[in-house]
């Protein structure tokens, strides 16, 4: 049967001594989120891996709960930590309070996001054998929202990108390509249009490139990156991104593997790391029990080779690749007719 890839990570060294139970702040999140969290907290429970879920308020969640999206006994308890399983949190279009998820990568510094994006046996698209890499720089560019009326109708959105947050970046997709034998990193870019900003952007990732001759290193300008990914997928095998590129380009590249239900992500930082979907809150899907869980579920996988337990991770990937394969018991998104719940009891079964 084919495996899904293993990803390794940076480690945390967190790895509890004499078996104690591993302390992770859970966040269920907005919308679907408690159910694909559930989900995936059911099978990590089911690889006996002891873990002391700190279960945790934000988001539209934490607003009800507690007044504030972004409680502080939720900062606390992933200080304390260092480690989340988080799911996707409501964030209003062009009001209300400032994007949690955000603040909280900001917050703690998680500055690299990852989400591996391949195509899974039994899910049908229009392209097989896609495997790809997202790199996305997770605490600067036109996501430092800085923003402000010049005069009535007129507005600024600041875009920062620094020299240090660039390097470190780009530093990190190399490394990770190398543990993970991975072949080349592509920097992507709009520098013919904002030639200081991703300009400099694009001087470090070349400068980083140098030190790993090892590893392809290319560019391209996002719009022919993004035409280049729907027509010849396989062409790619790390992306390296600024922000908001980034978090577009990862949306994209759901789409060529089976959609937003089956792309895990991971948030990296020196200190800690924060486990979650692409995917948002679904509110056209929240509560009917029919969201895609494989996508938490991944995120979970990812949070277990972090905390030092790859053999279980392992295990994780081979049932869900042994239930996409199979077909039968996959939820609406992927033609299947299964339940949020079916599919979750599925891949605890094939364990
Ligand atoms: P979305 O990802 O929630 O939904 C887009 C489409 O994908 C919808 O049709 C939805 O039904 C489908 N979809 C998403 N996850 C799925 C799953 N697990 N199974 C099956 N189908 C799934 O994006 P949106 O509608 O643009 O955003 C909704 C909310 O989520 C917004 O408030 C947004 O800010 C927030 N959001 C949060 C995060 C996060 O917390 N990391 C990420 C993205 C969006």
């Amino acid at each position: 049967m084919p495996r899904l890839k293993k990803y390794k990570v940076p480690p945390d060294g967190s790895k509890p001594a004499n078996n104690a139970a591993r302390p992770v702040t859970l966040i269920p999140g907005d919308g679907v989120g408690p159910e694909v969290i559930g989900a995936a907290v059911a099978v990590v429970d089911a690889t006996a891996v002891k873990i002391d879920w700190q279960h945790q308020f934000a988001g539209a969640a934490g607003v009800k709960r507690y007044g504030s999206p972004a409680p502080d006994q939720l900062l606390e308890s992933l200080r304390k930590t260092g480690v989340a399983l988080k799911g996707p949190l409501e964030t209003q279009v062009g009001e209300g309070y400032r994007s949690i998820n955000v603040y909280l990568r900001r917050e703690l510094n998680l500055y690299a996001n990852i989400r591996p994006t391949h195509s899974f046996p039994g899910v049908t698209t229009r392209f097989k054998n896609v495997d790809l890499v997202i790199v996305r720089e997770n605490t600067e560019d036109l996501y430092s929202g800085i923003e402000h009326q010049v005069a009535p109708g007129v507005v600024e959105s600041i875009k920062v990108i620094t020299a240090r947050a660039s390097r470190r970046i780009a530093r990190f997709a190399f490394e990770y390509a190398r543990k993970n034998h991975r072949k080349s990193v592509a920097a992507i870019h709009k520098a013919n249009i904002m030639k200081l900003s991703d300009g400099l952007f694009l001087k470090c990732a070349r400068s980083v490139a140098r030190d790993y001759s090892d590893i392809e290193y290319t560019e391209q300008i996002v719009d022919a990156a993004c035409m280049r990914l729907v027509t010849e997928p396989t062409s790619f095998d790390m992306l390296l991104l600024e922000n908001l590129y980034g978090d577009i380009v990862s949306d994209l590249c759901a789409g060529l593997v089976g959609g937003l239900g089956v792309v895990p992500g991971a948030n990296y930082g020196e200190r800690g790391a924060i486990f979650e979907a692409v995917h948002g809150t679904a509110p056209d899907i929240a509560g009917k029990n029919l969201a895609n869980p494989i996508a938490a579920i991944l995120s979970a996988a990812m949070m277990l080779d972090y905390i030092g337990h790859p053999r279980e991770a392992e295990r994780v990937r081979d049932a869900v690749t042994a239930v996409l394969k199979s077909g039968k018991m996959v939820t609406a998104d992927l033609g299947g007719k299964a339940s949020t719940a079916d599919m979750t009891r599925a891949i605890i079964h094939a364990m």
